[in-house]
């Protein structure tokens, strides 16, 4: 073995090794967590059985000439080098590897935040004068930095259109499209992308196909329907414990790599770093995310199922009267159900704040607070929250109207208690 030029070589491994099951190379296991199952456990620095924090925001090397070799790409984490926290962190890419196991992409990077992580890829692929072509329903933070941000300070235009009709989207494409921007489950309307169909149409006409899969970890895998990078906010379901903010990209090895150039790197310049901190957090939940998205999706089938009983406008995706029902079960991963979102129309704005209300203060049955994925229920009203970027004729026609409640299904207590307390909630707002 030759000499190491750096001082760590934990365990001797690269870090940055694809998954042992990558697309390229064959069949890779179709359930998502068992890709995860299959990669190698990342032990801690003395044997622990958890990862080690790597805190150093800079590495030493054991001979000068290493460094001018790390910044120019011939040497680095792949060999076990590590030069500056911005570029690469061991516990980072612990994490990141994981990530593209999950995903079953070849490669991840880990970000600050959800939004990091999109602008980031976002402006991977485009450059002023490029054209992208979006759904029209789209997390509200998401929709802005298209709408607004990136027209405005970079010259890079969004047309917007229903994904649901290919004839549209086939249309918006223009000879200066490079990508195809999509939720796998729309935020908030849930609707279920066709990626096949999707990614057939994107790379026909040479441009890439990004997925944000943050509603649909484990359910959806979107590299195996023809997705070319697949995002996340890690603050949702992934971390699921409400008290980190975080991201990630997965992508094959060029897309994540050109991230990291020292030139042009959207990751190197930009700085969307996460913190080794926060990787270490998202790391140890990780094992329980299968089990966890499981009882998401059981408890807001069950959520979804008796507000249907009531006579409630629900949606669900898991429920036959979904319009994407039969479409997500074809492209659904098996067991796991059909996420622990689903939205109900209350009529109006004031039945819907006293919906909320009712079932936050009176029932305890969860809290009123914009996010998801959290062990306990989660309700906003998303015309007024997390879609209030949105203008009114944007809202109108992504069919987002002002009664329309977001719910994210907790699985704390017992199930029976939390659907007495719904119906109740519901009675009382438009009884
Ligand atoms: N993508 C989706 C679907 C989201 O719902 C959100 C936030 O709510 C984001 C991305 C942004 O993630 P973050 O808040 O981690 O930046």
């Amino acid at each position: 073995m030759a000499e190491p030029s750096c001082r760590v070589v934990r365990h001797g491994t690269t870090l940055m090794s694809p998954v042992p099951s990558s697309i390229e190379s064959g069949v890779p296991p179709r359930d998502p967590i068992a890709r995860l199952a299959a990669i190698r456990h990342e032990f801690g620095e003395h044997g622990g059985v958890n990862l080690s924090i790597e805190t150093s925001s800079t590495f030493t090397v054991l001979e000068a000439g290493r460094l001018p070799d790390i910044f120019q790409g011939r040497s680095g984490p792949r060999g076990g080098c590590f030069l500056y926290g911005r570029h690469f962190n061991p516990t980072v890419m612990a994490l990141s590897r994981q990530l593209a196991a999950l995903e079953a992409t070849d490669h991840a990077t880990c970000t600050s935040s959800g939004m990091a992580a999109i602008s980031a890829a976002i402006l991977s692929c485009c450059t002023t004068g490029d054209h992208i072509v979006a759904a029209s329903t789209l997390y509200g933070g998401t929709w802005a930095l298209l709408h607004e941000f990136l027209s405005q300070k970079a010259g890079i235009e969004t047309t917007f259109v229903d994904i649901a009709d290919p004839d549209a989207v086939e249309r918006a494409f223009t000879p200066r499209t490079r990508l195809l921007y999509t939720e796998s489950i729309a935020n908030p309307t849930l609707r279920v992308a066709n990626l096949p169909s999707l990614a057939t149409i994107a790379h026909d006409r040479g441009a890439r196909f990004i997925v944000d899969n943050t509603f649909s970890p484990c359910i959806i895998s979107p590299r195996l329907h023809g997705a070319d990078v697949v995002i996340h906010s890690l603050t949702k379901f992934i971390n699921g414990a409400s008290d980190i903010v975080a991201g990630c990209i997965c992508a094959d090895g060029p897309f994540i790599d050109g991230m990291y150039d020292l030139h042009v790197g959207t990751l190197m310049l930009l700085g969307p770093t996460m913190d080794p901190r926060a990787a270490y957090e998202v790391a140890t939940r990780l094992p329980s995310l299968g089990l966890r998205i499981r009882e998401h999706s059981r408890r807001a089938l069950s959520f979804a199922q008796r507000l249907e009983q009531l006579g409630a406008r629900v949606v669900y995706p898991g429920l036959p009267s979904h319009p994407d029902h039969a479409l997500l079960e074809r492209l659904a991963n098996p067991d796991y159900g059909a996420g622990g979102m689903l939205t109900v129309d209350i009529g109006s704005a004031d039945r819907a704040s006293r919906f909320m209300e009712h079932l936050q203060n009176a029932e305890d049955f969860g809290y009123m607070a914009v996010s998801l994925g959290f062990s306990e229920t989660l309700m906003s009203a998303s015309a007024a929250s997390t879609s209030s970027e949105m203008d009114d004729e944007s809202l109108a026609k992504a069919g987002i109207s002002r009664g329309l409640v977001r719910i994210s299904a907790g699985y704390t207590g017992r199930l029976e208690d939390r659907l007495d307390q719904l119906e109740r909630g519901y009675r009382a707002a438009c009884g």
